[in-house]
């Protein structure tokens, strides 16, 4: 493939801007020598302002979502892909969310462009677990947890039982939730369903893999090893 075209799926640009790109001398391969449009170099080999490029499939993406933004392409209001470069709304294969926290959930997010790999994530038979901390508006009664591991809370609205979750006391008014699956506002309505009411809510992990210290709003890349930490 022509460089110009595979830049352009890359999101840097239509075909024009990227086409002037070339022309500023902005797009060279690793030794920082000039490449052109026309070019058929590796996608390994060649850098854009010194740095390599995304790749082309398989792309995934650690966010640390701040409350506010939605999870959606098109909303009203602030959205999570405008935490992400403008790129990444341009690459083709298109760039998802992998699942979906509310707007007033923080936390950690993923992203990627791997249909195979959101599946096995997000499908209820991978059962990948994931960590949730909430702050609560009252005091835990004692029973939650029992209730949450019975495997048989129903949610308002729902007609199958959840599956057993496992609950954390972590102070008065907060516990860590693992959970497997990915319902509605989940943790809000478990919490509702005993009792209580959520006041703040942080997805801390997915699976094995952590924020690690990635400050709020900020992304970045992921490598295979970490994300296969997620299973
Ligand atoms: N459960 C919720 O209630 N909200 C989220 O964003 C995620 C899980």
């Amino acid at each position: 493939m022509k460089l110009v075209r595979l830049l352009a799926n890359l999101g840097y640009g239509s075909r024009k801007q990227v086409a002037m790109m070339f022309r500023e001398g902005r797009v060279t391969d690793a030794s920082g020598e000039v490449l052109y449009a026309d070019d058929k170099v590796d996608h390994a080999d060649v850098r854009f302002d010194g740095e390599p490029l995304d790749p082309p499939q398989g792309l995934v993406l650690m966010l640390h979502k701040p409350i506010g933004y939605t999870c959606s392409r098109k909303d009203v209001g602030r959205l999570v892909y405008d935490l992400l470069p403008p790129r990444f709304a341009l690459r083709q294969p298109v760039l998802s969310t992998v699942g979906r926290l509310d707007r007033d959930t923080s936390g950690l997010m993923m992203f990627t462009d791997d249909g195979g790999l959101l599946h096995r994530i997000i499908s209820p038979r991978a059962s990948v677990a994931k960590i949730y901390e909430a702050e609560l508006g009252g005091d835990l009664r004692g029973d939650e947890a029992a209730i949450f591991a019975s495997g048989s809370l129903m949610l308002d609205g729902e007609t199958d039982p959840l599956e057993p979750a496992t609950l954390e006391v972590l102070g008065p008014r907060s516990a860590r939730l693992t959970l497997t699956e990915g319902r509605y506002h989940q943790v809000r309505r478990m919490f509702a369903a005993v009792g209580n009411h959520v006041q703040a809510l942080r997805r801390v992990a997915v699976g094995g893999l952590s924020l690690d210290g990635l400050p709020s709003g900020e992304w970045r890349a992921l490598s295979h090893a970490e994300v296969e930490r997620v299973f």
